[in-house]
């Protein structure tokens, strides 16, 4: 609470004579970020300039523990395009393990002003290729989505997917499945009313940050994933010491837990940052919230594998964010 009022007089300090009315995002003059309002009864999310966040990823492969697989990446920036502030929040992850490449990466962006809207993609490459694309936003006074994603291109008329017959007295037909990027399109646009301010999952990282400033323990936000709604809780849980590669800090876990509003239809299963499915565990910076590891299980090609992101470098954080014992 404290730290929240803070950022909002010197806000107030630094815009007095600028823009008094821009109600929903407001630039935030200790990180040259941007502090998203979502309503009176949701936390803000704070996005700062320029933050650089690198994890490096390990896998667990029966006794043999903690192989490095890749990295994931986080960066967030703030951008005037023409007078609107966007904050984005960018989430890109490479691994690979006996052959299966992944790679992936989430873009949210926060447009703010008159466009409000969330403007979220998720573009994987490697083994195998995908896209899927979710707007959120206000229209006529309600929020909506709108979600598309891609699929093979079964039937096309492109001559360049054909295959050749197997046998000499069958025709070249369409290529029936494959991986290919090239072999895609996209499928009709799916379109829903959410809740006012649904965020996507990468967001809800940076919300946590929110959270912890907030002091408050625990916090419920309206989730989207592909347009799926969820209602995300997050608890904060006991503390201990982490160990990453950038240094030993003080973290708390965080518990997640995704539940089906009732109007939702039944099934289907969630899935939280990169695909990982199953039980997800935060560790978070204890003062500053910021994200330290992730415990998790990663579908990489056949394998379930035991995953572990875990923080090695960072750039342009907040000052409070520094190694426990200085
Ligand atoms: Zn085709
Ligand atoms: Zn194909």
């Amino acid at each position: 609470m404290r730290a929240a009022a803070m950022v909002t007089l010197l806000v107030l300090g630094a815009f007095a004579q600028d823009s008094p009315d821009q109600a929903v995002a407001k630039a935030d003059e200790t990180s040259g970020g941007l502090e998203i309002e979502r309503g009176e009864d949701q936390l803000a999310l704070q996005i700062r300039a320029a933050e650089e966040l690198v994890y490096v990823v390990e896998v667990d492969l029966g006794p043999i523990k903690g192989i490095s697989v890749g990295d994931a990446r986080f960066i967030t920036k703030v951008e005037d395009i023409e007078g609107v502030l966007v904050g984005s929040i960018e989430g890109t992850f490479k691994a690979s393990h006996l052959g299966y490449k992944l790679d992936q990466r989430l873009l949210s962006r926060h447009v703010t002003g008159e466009q409000l809207a969330l403007e979220s993609s998720d573009t994987q490459r490697g083994s195998e290729s995908r896209r899927r694309e979710l707007r959120i936003g206000p229209r006529d006074g309600e929020w909506v989505s709108e979600y598309r994603f891609d699929g093979h291109c079964s039937g096309c008329k492109d001559k360049a997917h054909f295959v050749h017959p197997r046998l000499p007295w069958d025709k070249p037909a369409h290529c029936k499945k494959c991986k290919r990027g090239k072999h895609r399109v996209w499928r009709d646009m799916r379109s829903r009313a959410v809740p006012a301010h649904t965020l996507d999952f990468l967001s809800v990282i940076y919300l946590l940050r929110s959270l912890i400033e907030s002091g408050e323990q625990q916090l419920q936000t309206p989730l989207l994933e592909k347009d799926r709604l969820w209602n995300l809780g997050m608890e904060i849980s006991e503390g201990r010491l982490v160990e990453v590669p950038l240094g030993v800090f003080k973290c708390s876990r965080v518990l997640l837990q995704a539940a089906k509003p009732e109007s939702e239809p039944e099934g289907g299963e969630f899935s939280g940052l990169f695909g990982m499915q199953g039980s997800l565990h935060l560790w978070v910076h204890e003062e500053t919230g910021v994200l330290v590891q992730i415990d998790g299980e990663l579908p990489l090609g056949p394998l379930d594998l035991g995953v572990k992101i875990r923080l090695k470098e960072a750039k342009n954080l907040m000052a409070e964010f520094a190694p426990a014992g200085g």
